[in-house]
């Protein structure tokens, strides 16, 4: 992730970042920062910046000129999320940092003085964000605020990268209390729940802890928790069709941008900001039509469960993508996995794996998981020389689904023989596993290793097949997975 920086004191952003984790990451290239000095870009002879507000008022202002060619050198044309901070804009939340890892690059604009012209925002600017309501002296500080919490989120800047998982915030609750060695200080005892090697207990534990904690600390966002606790009990009386919409909520992914649920049936629009995804649960074609119109505009994919919604999205001119089975185990007793040598691999893991090896396992998956060879031609969006063409692009983000602790290896004496990746949203994906082994076998391991991983943190494992893939179907029957009774569609915005 690169970080530029628009400001009058390039110093105090490189400063004020060097000596923490940021600027450990930052020597190790997990990112970049580069703090460029909007004086440089005055054209005044005394390279000033400011002038007086029009209209009169206390304090200077910032001037266009200045902040608009700073951005011009940083940007050299191309489009980059630009964000003014100002007490003015959104609030600043764990949801937004989440989002803007995903970028790849940043810039900030920093404020001082009464502010910056209106005209060159309005040119410049995609979005405005508040740290919090009270007014500092420049966008510095809020600008390194917002960083921090944005790198700690990039793979590799934490030393512990499954550790975002637990945060508070994540799923709308605040972190649990937290203890370490010695077991007794000052008389106090370490909870027992937490010295007995149970993972079940300790999660359980912890999600109550979180809950009590949340409660009485910050009750606006224990009612959010509460609020849609009730929707995923209404939308779990149709687990097996709701899966995907119950856990996106559970895990804090899932946003709720419409809800008008009764029992039986109702409206909902939930919004995973991270995948991009919509799902949509609609009463009739009208209410569907009204809930697409609105989707966010960044939104790449949009998941129905309701065949009319069909209708609905080719009209709305939306493009079918998949048409996926989901399949759940909806059970809390652990799954055996008989290949014991299963394991969560990590980004320098997978590094260390030859890519050929890995090449191989990703050709098996194509010849193998879905018996393509009886899939009809023209089967729309079914597509895999653009697959096999991708599979680089896949392997990067393979990458980083590890560093973020969602891919697990199978191993046979040392070498690597398949694997598996989860998703952010709680989707298992389909094992990838080496022709040569017992790909069956180690297959169905792969699914219930990762699987239980998901238990055990108090969650449901599902998954979404394509429906013409049965052999993938059969293997998590065999598991003792659920088959939905309806299909999800997948569509693409083409908008
Ligand atoms: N006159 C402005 C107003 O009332 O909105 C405040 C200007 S403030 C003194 C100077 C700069 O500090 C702003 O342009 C902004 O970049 C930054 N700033 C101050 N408070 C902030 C906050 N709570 N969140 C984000 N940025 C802030």
């Amino acid at each position: 992730m690169k970080f530029h920086v628009l400001t009058l004191f390039p110093e105090m952003v490189m400063l004020g970042l060097a000596p923490s984790i940021i600027g450990r990451a930052a020597q190790r290239d997990r990112i970049s920062i580069n703090a460029v000095n909007i004086r440089d870009y005055s054209l005044d002879r005394h390279k000033k910046v400011d002038d007086y507000p029009y209209g009169g008022g206390a304090g200077m202002l910032m001037q266009a000129q200045p902040v608009y060619d700073a951005h011009k050198a940083v940007t050299k044309g191309r489009r980059i999320r630009t964000i003014y901070v100002t007490p003015q804009g959104m609030p600043f939340s764990q949801k937004i940092a989440q989002e803007l890892a995903q970028e790849e690059e940043l810039i900030f604009l920093c404020g001082h003085y009464e502010g910056i012209d209106e005209r060159v925002l309005e040119e410049v600017v995609t979005d405005y964000l508040s740290i919090g309501d009270y007014v500092l002296t420049g966008g510095e500080l809020p600008a390194m605020v917002i960083m921090d919490a944005v790198a700690r989120l990039i793979p590799g800047v934490l030393g512990n990268d499954m550790s975002a998982e637990e945060e508070s915030f994540y799923n709308d609750l605040l972190e649990y209390p937290q203890y370490s060695r010695p077991e007794v200080w000052h008389g106090k005892r370490v909870p027992q729940v937490l010295l007995s090697g149970n993972h079940r207990k300790v999660s359980q534990w912890r999600l109550e802890q979180s809950i009590l904690r949340t409660e009485e600390r910050r009750p606006d966002l224990a009612e959010i928790y509460r609020r849609k606790q009730r929707l995923t009990a209404q939308l779990a009386k149709n687990k097996r069709n709701n899966i995907h919409m119950i856990e996106s909520i559970a895990r804090g992914c899932g946003e709720i941008l419409y809800e008008e649920l009764e029992s039986g049936g109702g409206n909902l629009l939930v919004y995973d900001r991270l995948c991009k995804i919509c799902m949509i649960l609609a009463e009739d074609v009208d209410s569907g039509e009204r809930l697409v119109g609105l989707i966010p505009d960044e939104t790449v994919k949009i998941w129905v469960v309701q065949p009319f919604m069909s209708e609905v999205l080719w009209k709305m001119r939306f493009q079918k993508l998949h048409a996926y089975i989901q399949v759940l185990y909806p059970q809390k007793v652990a799954l055996p996995v008989r290949h014991k040598d299963i394991h969560l691999l990590s980004k320098e893991d997978l590094e260390a794996i030859n890519l050929n090896a890995f090449a191989e396992m990703l050709s098996a998956e194509i010849s193998n998981a879905d018996c393509q060879k009886d899939l009809p031609d023209s089967a729309d969006g079914y597509d895999w020389e653009h697959k096999r063409n991708a599979g680089l692009v896949q392997w990067e983000e393979i990458l980083a689904d590890a560093a973020n602790g969602l891919v697990y290896g199978a191993f046979q004496e040392g070498i690597p023989v398949g694997m598996i990746v989860t998703d952010r949203n709680g989707r298992l994906g389909l094992p990838i596993v080496a022709e040569r082994f017992a790909a069956w076998e180690i297959a169905k391991s792969l699914i219930a290793g990762s699987a239980n991983h998901i238990l055990e943190k108090g969650r449901i494992p599902y998954a979404h097949v394509d429906t013409r893939n049965q052999k993938a179907v059969e293997l998590f029957e065999e598991l003792g997975f659920y088959k939905a009774t309806a299909v999800v569609m997948e569509y693409g915005n083409l908008g």
